[in-house]
């Protein structure tokens, strides 16, 4: 069977050429005989696979020498607990702005270690926008400022970061990670699940200032070892077992990036893929997308119908169309394609191809 164009949110499309090359070492690794999925991660083999993939990172994302950067277990939602539990400060207290389900869940469970407020939230309107967070009521105990930068199930992004107030700034990637330049400098700590737009699900990137590190008389809670970011910081990403196979596919993803001319690059043909598709649903009669213009998504775009049954029609037929995953997150349905880097412009032309068919066929 031929490749189909993935819209899925995540797990999600990897670049072909990663794929093929993966393949193509299953067998044998650099002359090792051996897959890297098979191998000690105490080889000096996968050490260099480890090493340049954080080497690579660094350069893509221009990330200065005072930030650490760990490769870590769990996903994106273990980074929930890892986060308050590592930078809550004898104060205990934290910011969160609300735009979506994954800071709503990252502020509940910072609610279980110390005093986590909401500080601004986009509820009021489902969501579409990201609020004005020029000058949020953040207070001077506060240990630091919370967002889920783009917002996955909802279609919105942060185009502008909030004003901290000179507090670190907390940053949740997980589906923007990679997609175009940061400033790295603006954040205390970064954080990403791979699996959207780097790699295969449970493996995490964390990048964090080093100041906020914390030594263990510092911490404020009982941390289990693995949770704590310095134990992996000072063993390197391999204080256990990490997930080898997760690593070594982002290491090929950061190279991939780096050829097509980096960051920069990414967000050229990002921009361009997400303008095709919202130019038609500004234009359709029929497909409408509720997010906010100023706060759309360049990663996940939203639309729907307005009715469940044509919307249900639109997800079925666009699979017998080579279009696949593109329903809505079963929070909000509607339908949703995430157009991740890896996501080829001929994948979002043939969608919208497909939605004006559809529109004419439905009208
Ligand atoms: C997918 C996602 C998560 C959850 O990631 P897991 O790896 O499944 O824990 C968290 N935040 C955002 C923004 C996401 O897109």
């Amino acid at each position: 069977m031929a490749r189909v164009f993935n819209f899925s949110a995540g797990p999600a499309v990897l670049p072909e050429e990663v794929l093929k090359e993966a393949a193509a070492e299953m067998l044998d690794y650099d002359g090792s005989g051996m897959s890297i999925m098979e191998m000690s991660h105490r080889t000096k083999t996968f050490e260099k696979v480890l090493n340049d993939a954080e080497a690579d990172l660094r350069e893509i994302m221009n990330i200065p020498d005072n930030y650490k950067v760990i490769f870590v277990q769990g996903g994106a939602t273990t980074q929930f607990a890892a986060v308050p539990m590592n930078l809550m400060s004898a104060n205990k207290k934290a910011a969160y702005i609300e735009t979506g389900n994954f800071s709503k869940k990252a502020f509940q469970e910072a609610k279980i270690f110390g005093n986590a407020r909401v500080v601004a939230s986009s509820k009021d309107k489902n969501y579409t926008y990201i609020p004005d967070c020029s000058d949020l009521p953040i207070e001077e105990d506060d240990d630091y400022v919370y967002i889920c930068e783009n917002n996955t199930i909802f279609g919105t992004k942060f185009h502008t970061l909030p004003n901290t107030k000179g507090k670190p700034l907390v940053s949740d990637q997980s589906s923007c990670f990679l997609s175009e330049p940061v400033d790295v400098t603006k954040y205390g700590v970064i954080y990403a699940g791979v699996q959207k737009n780097v790699g295969p699900a449970g493996l995490a990137i964390v990048i964090i200032r080093e100041d906020l590190i914390k030594e263990d008389a510092d911490l404020q809670f009982p941390t289990p070892t693995m949770l704590k970011w310095k134990t992996q910081i000072d063993a390197k990403s391999l204080y256990n077992t990490p997930n080898s196979w997760a690593i070594y596919i982002c290491g090929k993803v950061f190279k991939w990036i780096k050829k097509q001319g980096g960051l920069e690059a990414m967000k050229k043909i990002n921009e361009k893929k997400a303008a095709i598709l919202y130019n038609y649903l500004e234009k359709s009669k029929l497909f409408k997308n509720e997010v906010e213009k100023n706060s759309r998504s360049i990663m996940n775009v939203v639309f729907r119908t307005g009715s469940e049954e044509l919307d249900a029609k639109f997800v079925a037929e666009a699979k017998e169309n080579n279009i696949v995953t593109i329903k809505g997150h079963r929070l909000v349905g509607g339908m949703r394609a995430s157009i991740y880097n890896a996501m080829p412009i001929e994948g979002v032309e043939a969608l919208v191809k497909f939605m004006e068919k559809f529109e004419k066929e439905n009208a």
